[in-house]
C-alpha cells in the first residue's frame, strides 16, 4: 500500500460522535507516551497530522483519520497515566468499550508498546479486551531505533511469547523501521 492522502476527519466521545462513514477502520490503542502521534505521523507519512487534534486539547478523544479513501485510521485514547484519577480511568475505558462495542466496520486493533519496557497491566487489559471483543490482537513494538540493530527482532521474539501471538511488529518513527511491513499488513488486513 502507498498513503497517497490522508486526512484528520473528527474526534470524538462516544458513538453519536463518530464520523457516518463505510470506510473499514484500523484502530491504534495504547499508553500515552508510547509514542502513537509520532507513529500515526510517520505512518501516514505526515509531519504532524496526529498532533492537530493534541493542540487543542484532544488527548482524550478518539481520533478518525481518513486515509486514501479507502480505510479510517483510528487514534483511541492513551491510556495509563501514573496520576489519573478514578474516574478518568472510567472515562476512558467506557470511551474504548464504547467504540470496540459499537464499530460494525472496525477491522482490526493494533496495541502498541515501547520497545524498551515490559507491557503494563493497562497493556495486557488491553490486549484482553481486544481478544475479548473478537479481534486478533496485533501489537506494534515503538522506538525500535532506541535499541541496537541486533536486538530489535531478538526484542520483536520476547514480545511474541509474552502475548503468545505471532503478529509482532517492530517499528520507529525515527528511522521509519517497521513502516513497509505495516503497509503491507494493513493492506492485507483491508483485503480480508
Ligand atoms: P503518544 O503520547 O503515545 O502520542 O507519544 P508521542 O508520539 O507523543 O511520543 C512520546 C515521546 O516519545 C516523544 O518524546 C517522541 O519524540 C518519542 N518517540 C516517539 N516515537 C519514537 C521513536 O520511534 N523513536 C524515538 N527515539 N523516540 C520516539
Amino acid at each position: 500500500m502507498v498513503i497517497k492522502n490522508s486526512e484528520f476527519v473528527t474526534s470524538a466521545v462516544k458513538s453519536a460522535g463518530y464520523p457516518q462513514s463505510d470506510l473499514p477502520e484500523i484502530a491504534f490503542a495504547g499508553r500515552s507516551n508510547v509514542g502513537k502521534s509520532s507513529f500515526v505521523n510517520k505512518f501516514l507519512n505526515r509531519k504532524n497530522i496526529a498532533k492537530v487534534s493534541k493542540t487543542q486539547g484532544k488527548t482524550k478523544l478518539i481520533n478518525f483519520f481518513k486515509v486514501n479513501n479507502e480505510f479510517m485510521l483510528v487514534d483511541l485514547p492513551g491510556y495509563g497515566y501514573a496520576n489519573v484519577s478514578k474516574g478518568e480511568q472510567l472515562s476512558w475505558g467506557k470511551m474504548i468499550e464504547g467504540y470496540l462495542n459499537n464499530r460494525g466496520n472496525l477491522k482490526a486493533v493494533f496495541l502498541l508498546c515501547d520497545i524498551r519496557h515490559e507491557p503494563t497491566e493497562d497493556d495486557v487489559m488491553m490486549f484482553n479486551f481486544i481478544i475479548e471483543r473478537g479481534f486478533t490482537p496485533f501489537v506494534i513494538v515503538t522506538k525500535a531505533d532506541k535499541l541496537a540493530k541486533t536486538k530489535v527482532e531478538p526484542r520483536v521474539d520476547e514480545f511474541k511469547d509474552f502475548f503468545g501471538i505471532e503478529n509482532v511488529f517492530a517499528f520507529s518513527s525515527l528511522s521509519g523501521y517497521g513502516r513497509d511491513n505495516l503497509l503491507k499488513l494493513v493492506e492485507e488486513i483491508l483485503e480480508d
